[in-house]
């Protein structure tokens, strides 16, 4: 450990100006530092080939041969130097067009060189642009032959000549240091038991593979170790939630609950919505606090699961409260709820920021002094002027949009942490649920309430747009409502308003005043305004509702059963199905049509085909997570915590899966790494805990 914190600038290669560049633009300030900043690839060089060996779509490859007849070709301007290389077996072109005096000074004609470079071919013959070219008994060259990293360097590096190659010697300095030492972090057994390699082995050989073999069980070594910790990590959390804080006991069932279940719903609930609600009574009763979460697709029903956790609450003398992401959607929650609850004793309230002062004060004192039965509301809700009498259970919806530091202020809400639901707007990918919410309990909703009829999702284009505006027409005169969203993204936000200024007015023509009403819906709306237009639409007082995406979330009207979404290529996979799921609430059929231009860039068509084909949110999350990458789904960004070095959320899902069931039974046997087998284990991961960006997560 000692080594390795040291500072980057007494690393042999290393000095002040390049410490300086390696701190500033990697982020490399320590041994550690450099060790863990994996290569990005590795390109066997341990085989040289022969000239007549190329072939077409060859990759980077290795030639040794004798460089002849050196010549400038070309005007000024765009001068190019070229020159032959020849190995007994043929002949092969060398051209470079920048660097050319440097190239000129360091190649000497009649000498023989080690070329490494990607061949192409060009009017029947090859050639190598920009090879690199060494003295083939040079100790560098020799270190090169062998499965060469490749690290990332920025532009202002390779500006100083600070490439992968100078990195890889540093990187080669550094673990043939004679005091380079790593001590195993994960448990002897384990390492055995698991086939891995041993950490330090790992290490050299993700750097410098002995063959592609050790590159592989290196990767393997590293992802799991990567993932373990995490895994340890979140597994910890949850057990020791449960070990330091009793849980509000709300064993009873009563007259709250069997009123609505008896007298308000007007459905039968699925059998899906039945087993999660008995997981959620099974845990409150429990005496444990819950921390579960529920995942649902769009349509599933989770507003009614939500009211009636907090009917439980009610039934044992407890408030709940519900925190929505936007203003809009606690709104909705508001008026669905107290809708749901008519007639029934039970005081319901909403907050949110925009609040006026004078209910503000009452809400606060109906809160503290336990008249007001359920809070609704924004983030406004865990302001600490907020305090209860008496929090049960809290619930957050949507919650990717919330930060994890805010769902951890929801248990200081109570002398005894409340229970805490959380729900996901949309269903989100396995490995990323275990990972980004590994602490947490789940629960799925997996069924849709009987008698939805699929949406109907198609794909058209400008050419198709009188079709389109036939079909709204058709559509409104059987009494539905449509929606119609624009994209908006921040960086074209201008052009986007534009977009959706002109989109209203062209649709203001086909479908005149008064005979129809369109409303319009955008965020850069005052808040009264958007809630007075997107009331016209919830009353249906408006054929049509132009909108950006502040509709996305939540939103219930099941007369609306028609979206169509412009620019629809614009839009990542789980928003789409987001979108689409604002229809199809009703019992009529309904319609999903998805705009786009002409042209296509291949992953906007399998996203657009995945919508067409798969009305399925968890079969969508998943062609989503393999499309982006976990870092850049939908309010997980911001997180930070997926950027993992080795494991890919996509491709490793079995492994996730394994390592999470092996640190399961690992705290099950030994809960406070107190075994002697432990002990390094236990080192490593108190000082993870101390560095890690995961100690955020809670
Ligand atoms: P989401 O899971 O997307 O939040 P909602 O809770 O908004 O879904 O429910 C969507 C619609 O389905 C609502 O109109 C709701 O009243 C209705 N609904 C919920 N559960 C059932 C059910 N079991 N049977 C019929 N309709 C249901
Ligand atoms: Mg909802």
């Amino acid at each position: 450990m000692q080594f390795l914190s040291t500072q980057i600038e007494f690393l042999k290669g290393v000095g002040t100006a390049r410490a300086e560049m390696l701190k500033k633009e990697l982020g490399i300030f320590t041994f550690a530092d450099l060790l863990f900043h994996y290569p990005y690839r590795h390109i066997d060089r341990s085989q040289v080939y022969r000239i007549n060996q190329i072939m077409p779509d060859m990759p980077y490859i290795q030639l040794r041969g004798v460089i002849k007849n050196i010549r400038l070709l070309g005007q000024q301007r765009a001068q190019r130097l070229v020159a032959d290389l020849t190995d007994g077996t043929g002949r092969i072109e060398l051209v470079w067009f920048k660097g050319i005096k440097w190239i000129q000074e360091s190649i000497t004609e009649g000498k023989e060189y080690m070329v490494f470079g990607k061949p192409t071919e060009f009017n029947g013959s090859f050639n190598i642009a920009h090879p690199t070219v060494d003295d083939p008994e040079s100790a560098e060259s020799k270190m090169y032959m062998h499965i060469m990293p490749f690290y990332n360097a920025t532009e202002r590096m390779k500006a100083k000549n600070i490439d992968s190659r100078v990195i890889m010697k540093l990187t080669n300095n550094l673990v043939t240091d004679i005091r380079f030492d790593i001590t195993e972090n994960l448990p002897e057994y384990l390492v055995k038991q698991q086939n891995l390699l041993p950490r330090k082995d790992a290490l050299v050989n993700i750097h410098y593979p002995a063959n592609a073999e050790m590159l592989a069980k290196s990767q393997q070594r590293l992802k799991f170790e990567e993932l373990f910790f995490i895994q340890l990590r979140l597994l910890r959390y949850k057990i020791k939630r449960t070990q330091v804080y009793n849980g509000i006991k709300l064993d009873l069932i009563g007259d709250y609950f069997n009123t609505f279940y008896n007298n308000h719903l007007s459905f039968e609930l699925t059998n899906a919505q039945k087993r999660v609600l008995k997981e959620i009574r099974a845990n409150v009763k429990s005496g444990k606090q819950m921390n579960r979460l529920v995942q649902g697709d769009v349509g599933s029903g989770k507003t009614v699961v939500a009211l009636m956790s907090m009917l439980m609450a009610l039934d044992n003398n407890y408030q709940a409260c519900m925190m929505a992401p936007t203003e809009i959607l606690a709104h909705q929650h508001f008026a669905t709820i107290q809708g749901l609850i008519k007639d029934m004793p039970v005081k319901v309230e909403l907050l949110t920021g925009s609040t006026k002062t004078k209910k503000r004060k009452e809400i606060l004192q109906g809160i503290a002094n336990g008249d007001i039965h359920i809070l609704i509301g924004t983030h406004a809700l865990i302001e600490t002027v907020v305090q209860f009498k008496n929090l049960g259970l809290a619930i957050v919806d949507e919650q990717h949009r919330f930060g994890v530091e805010q769902r951890a202020k929801l248990w200081k809400k109570n002398t005894y942490p409340p229970h805490v639901l959380v729900m996901t707007a949309t269903p989100i990918p396995r490995t990323l649920a275990m990972t980004l919410y590994g602490d947490l309990d789940t629960s799925v909703i997996d069924e849709l309430p009987a008698g939805r009829k699929p949406i109907k999702t198609v794909h058209r284009n400008d050419a198709n747009r009188l079709a389109v505006i036939g079909f709204m027409r058709e559509e409104i005169a059987k009494g539905r409502q449509i929606y119609v969203v624009y994209p908006l993204i921040e960086e074209s936000e201008k052009m986007d308003y534009m977009n959706l200024q002109n989109g209203f007015e062209e649709l203001s023509k086909h479908f005149p005043l008064p005979k129809y009403q369109i409303a319009m819906v955008h965020g850069k709306m005052k808040p009264v305004d958007k809630d007075a237009e997107m009331m016209r639409f919830v009353r249906g007082e408006a054929h049509i509702m132009v909108a950006t995406t502040v509709i996305e979330v939540g939103v219930n009207v099941p007369n609306a059963s028609v979206m169509i979404i412009e620019s629809a290529e614009r839009f990542g996979l789980s928003q789409l199905h987001q979108l689409r799921g604002r229809v199809g609430r009703g019992a009529e059929q309904s319609f999903c049509v998805l705009m786009t231009s002409y042209k296509l860039s291949a992953d906007a068509k399998l996203r657009i085909k995945t919508m067409c084909e798969s009305n399925n949110g968890f079969e969508i999350s998943e062609v989503d997570l393999k499309l982006r990458g976990p870092g850049q789904l939908e309010g997980t960004a911001q997180s930070g915590v997926l950027d993992l070095k080795m494991a890919d959320l996509a491709k490793d899902q079995n492994l996730l899966q394994d390592v999470r069931e092996i640190a399961t039974q690992l705290l099950e046997n030994d809960p406070e790494l107190e075994s002697p087998v432990h002990q390094q284990l236990k080192q490593y991961f108190i000082n993870y805990g101390k560095t890690s960006r995961w100690g955020q997560i809670s």
